[in-house]
């Protein structure tokens, strides 16, 4: 222990003066003071150090939590976005794509890759009108909603789409963006124009089949004097020609209305379990008969399952469908060709058995396509246009369906598909 206030008396008496005795005494008192001080002062910034620390620690945490907790909320949103069956986009002000959720990517036919970052008018198009775009918000500020235009989609394919859109702003008002929303409206406007035809389809059975009720009396009235008349002429009388061509007529006639109240009357079905096989292949052999009579040119293939294909089924009504359809495939092959009836069992859904009847014949082009189920709609001169229209009918009775595949000269199919 060096320190002045301990050191002896005796080393303080020789040599130097008292003044500067004095004089060192009182710095080394000063020194002594501010060490001490700055050691207080020391000790006070080391706590003070660590205070902050903790709290930094603290912040740190608090940062990080609420990190995660926007992360995480941001994920949610992103689940909830990508989950939508709508379509979503987001654009900036520039008008440049900044969100494409995966409906948008279904609905349009676009990737997110393709799109971010891209102007909205480069890929949506402005074919439907400025008006009807995120963009015209985005000018105006004003949000449309349940509007609806067509959209062209990557394939070309035009679809109709609804759709509404928005502004998007930040707490403070400032404008982000613009939203839109959209969704594919292509089955909703099917099933309005299938009500649609149900309805007019209705009133017009109705009517026809009053119309039908109408001319079968005076028909069989006519049939019956014709017979009459020619009842009492000569074989070789010129007038039996005349009375040849009335009597054609009334047959012709009769048909009509006979296929016409086929096609209205309600439908009562008498179905049981039957092997659809076994009832195909009657009705095939039955039309073979009559083909090898009159039609040498047109060959007739089978190909049927091993197994046995049982569905319920009403089988006088589903063999008038079976002959319809043989009938149309050989009037579409007026040169000949080749006549298929296949069976198979369809298992990619419900199980059907699906019946497919297909010719190598005229084929036929859109617009044929679209009128095939409208009733008397017809290309043949003496067809009626009721066969396919009838035959919808019964196959619909039995919870089953129908299409067709077809080109023009390239043949047709028609796929009948009724649940096991
Ligand atoms: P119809 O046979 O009396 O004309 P349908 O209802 O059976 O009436 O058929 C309607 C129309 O559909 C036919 O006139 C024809 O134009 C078209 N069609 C039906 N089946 C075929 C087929 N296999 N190939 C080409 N066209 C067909
Ligand atoms: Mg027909």
């Amino acid at each position: 222990m060096n320190s002045p206030e301990q050191l002896p008396e005796h080393t303080l008496s020789f040599g130097s003066s008292d003044a500067q005795l004095e004089n060192f005494t009182d710095s080394y008192v000063l020194f002594k003071e501010t060490t001490r001080k700055y050691r207080e002062a020391y000790e006070q910034l080391e706590a003070q150090f660590e205070f902050l620390n903790i709290r930094l620690e603290e912040t740190n945490l608090e940062l990080r939590k609420s990190l995660e907790e926007k992360d995480r909320v941001s994920n949610y949103l992103n689940n909830i976005l990508e989950s939508l069956s709508g379509g979503v986009l987001v654009v900036d002000p520039n008008g440049e794509i900044t969100l494409f959720n995966q409906a948008a990517e279904v609905i349009t036919g676009r990737t997110q890759e393709e799109v971010l970052g891209k102007p909205y008018a480069d890929i949506i198009g402005l074919d439907a009108g400025r008006e009807n775009t995120v963009l015209h918000t985005l000018e105006s500020g004003n949000g449309l909603s349940n509007k609806e235009k067509d959209l062209k989609r990557s394939d070309g394919r035009r679809i109709p789409l609804g759709f509404s859109t928005s502004l998007v702003r930040d707490e403070a008002g400032r404008v982000l963006g613009a939203v839109e929303v959209f969704n594919d409206q292509t089955e909703v406007k099917r099933l309005e124009a299938e009500v649609q035809r149900t309805h007019t389809l209705a009133a017009l059975g109705e009517m026809a089949a009053t119309v039908a009720h109408e001319i079968r009396n005076p028909l069989g009235g006519i049939a019956t004097f014709a017979s009459l008349l020619g009842r009492g002429m000569e074989t070789d009388d010129p007038r039996r020609h005349l009375v040849k061509k009335i009597t054609e007529g009334i047959g012709r006639l009769n048909r009509i209305v006979t296929s016409l109240l086929t096609y209205t009357r309600p439908l009562r079905l008498n179905a049981h379990r039957v092997n659809l096989i076994d009832l195909v292949e009657e009705a095939t052999a039955f039309f073979e008969i009559d083909l090898e009579r009159t039609r040498q040119d047109i060959v007739v293939e089978r190909s049927y399952p091993e197994d046995e294909l049982i569905c319920r089924i009403d089988p006088e009504q589903f063999q008038q469908v079976i002959l319809n359809l043989l009938q149309n495939a050989t009037q579409a092959m007026a040169d000949g060709g080749t006549l298929t009836v296949q069976l198979y069992l369809d298992t990619t859904d419900t199980p059907c058995g699906v019946l497919c009847i297909r010719d190598t014949g005229v084929g036929m082009d859109d617009d044929v396509r679209e009128k095939l189920f409208t009733p008397f709609f017809t290309t043949k001169e003496d067809g009626t246009g009721l066969g396919l229209v009838t035959s919808k009918k019964i196959i619909e009775a039995h919870s089953g369906h129908i299409r067709v595949e077809s080109q023009p000269g390239a043949g047709t199919g028609f796929f009948i598909s009724i649940p096991q």
